[in-house]
Parts: C-alpha cells; structure tokens; sequence
C-alpha cells in the first residue's frame, strides 16, 4: 500500500511538472492585440457573456460600444444597467424578428442604417470594445452583405476588440476570429414551459 507521504510527494511532482507546463505555455503567448470573438451556437449564454466582458472593460476603465441588431424586447437588465454608465454607447440598430416586422424592405434599409453605425464605432479609436449582438442575423438573412461586413471588421483599429453573437455565425466570419465560442444546447428551461427570468433571461 502506498504510505500518505508518498502519495503527497508523487503529488507535488505531478503538479510541478504541470506547473512548468503551463508557465512555459502561458509565457508563450506574450502579444497584446484587439481581438475579434464569436460567440454563436444554440445554447444559453452568447449575449451575457457578451456583457460580461463589457463589465469587465467598464472595471478597467475602457470604453465600450454595443450594437444590438434584432430588438426582440427593450426591457433587458443589461441595457438598464449599462446605459447608467459613463463609457458607454448604447445603440439599438433593429426592430424586431423578421417574422414581426413583416417587410423585407423595411428590414434591409433598417440593417444597412445600423451598419453605418457601426462603422462609425469602427473606426473610433477611443472605443476599445464593440459588441455586435445578434449580427448574425441580418447576415443569415441576407441583409447585410458579408464582404463589406469582414472588410470594415479588418479596417479597425488595431487594438479594438469586437464581440459578435448570435446563433448561425457564418464560417468565413468565424475564420477569420481570433476565438470561437460554440454554445451548446443540453436543456433549457424554456422547454419545461418556464418563461424568461429577470436577470437571468432579460
Ligand atoms: P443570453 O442572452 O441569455 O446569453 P443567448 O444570447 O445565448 O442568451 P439568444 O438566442 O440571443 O441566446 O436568446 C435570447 C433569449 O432566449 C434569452 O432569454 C435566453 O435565455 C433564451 N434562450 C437562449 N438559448 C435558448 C434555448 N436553447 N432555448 C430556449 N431559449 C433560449
Ligand atoms: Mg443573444
């Protein structure tokens, strides 16, 4: 049987050649630059992890941008929140679903008018995070054109970070991000017939 101070020393081996791993691995990546991330998939948790790197840049003193494409509801936490605090833009680029707005025209001009928005904040250098939420959208949809929206992503300044979520990111976008985030759904409590918590859901 192995005796206990043999088995703590066998222990603290393993952890110090770990430790050297993971010190040599961290080391390694020693560059700093603005990052483009997505955050796609079907599960729970594109959005708020969205908003929770803009807390975190807001705790860092850094200004951010947000851009939310598909308004489904205008009564989210988050917008509550954020738009009480300095350092942020807040725009509100969409109108709805295109199941609820109804009129493709309307849904175009309506996306093209946002875009122009965003590239207002994308070629302001004193924004150092803008959140794109819910790009993916117009994008699957058609509304906005693909190339232009990679074109003016790679015009940015060249430590601005941007986040974009929404389920169905387009491959060429997720390409050419520096982090992918694939949400996976396991079980959502939507489908237990309970609707949308405050401060969880909105
Ligand atoms: P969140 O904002 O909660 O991080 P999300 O951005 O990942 O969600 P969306 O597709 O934007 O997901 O959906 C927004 C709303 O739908 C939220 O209220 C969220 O809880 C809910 N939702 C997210 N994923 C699912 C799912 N798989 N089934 C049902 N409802 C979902
Ligand atoms: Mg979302």
């Amino acid at each position: 049987m192995t005796r206990p101070d043999e088995k703590a020393q066998r222990h603290r081996s393993r952890m110090q050649r770990k430790k050297k791993v993971i010190d040599t691995a961290i080391a390694s990546a020693d560059r700093d630059q603005g990052l483009l991330l997505v955050l796609t998939g079907n599960g729970k948790g594109k959005s708020s992890s969205a908003f929770g790197m803009v807390a975190r840049a807001l705790g860092h003193g850094m200004h951010v941008g947000v851009a939310q494409f598909i308004k489904g509801r205008n009564d989210t936490g988050e917008e509550f929140f954020f738009r009480q605090q300095s350092n942020v833009v807040w725009h509100v680029l969409g109108e709805g679903f295109t199941w609820e707005t109804q009129n493709l025209e309307r849904d175009i001009e309506t996306a093209l008018r946002g875009w122009a928005v965003v590239k207002e904040m994308l070629n302001d250098p004193s924004l150092d995070l803008v959140v794109l939420d819910e790009l993916t959208y117009p994008l699957k949809y058609g509304w906005l054109e693909l190339d232009t929206v990679l074109a003016d992503l790679k015009e940015r300044p060249l430590m601005q970070h941007v986040v974009i979520t929404g389920r169905g990111a387009p491959e060429a976008l997720c390409d050419v991000a520096d982090t992918v985030s694939d949400l996976k759904d396991v079980k959502h409590a939507y489908r237990a017939g309970v609707q949308a918590q405050k401060g969880i859901d909105l």
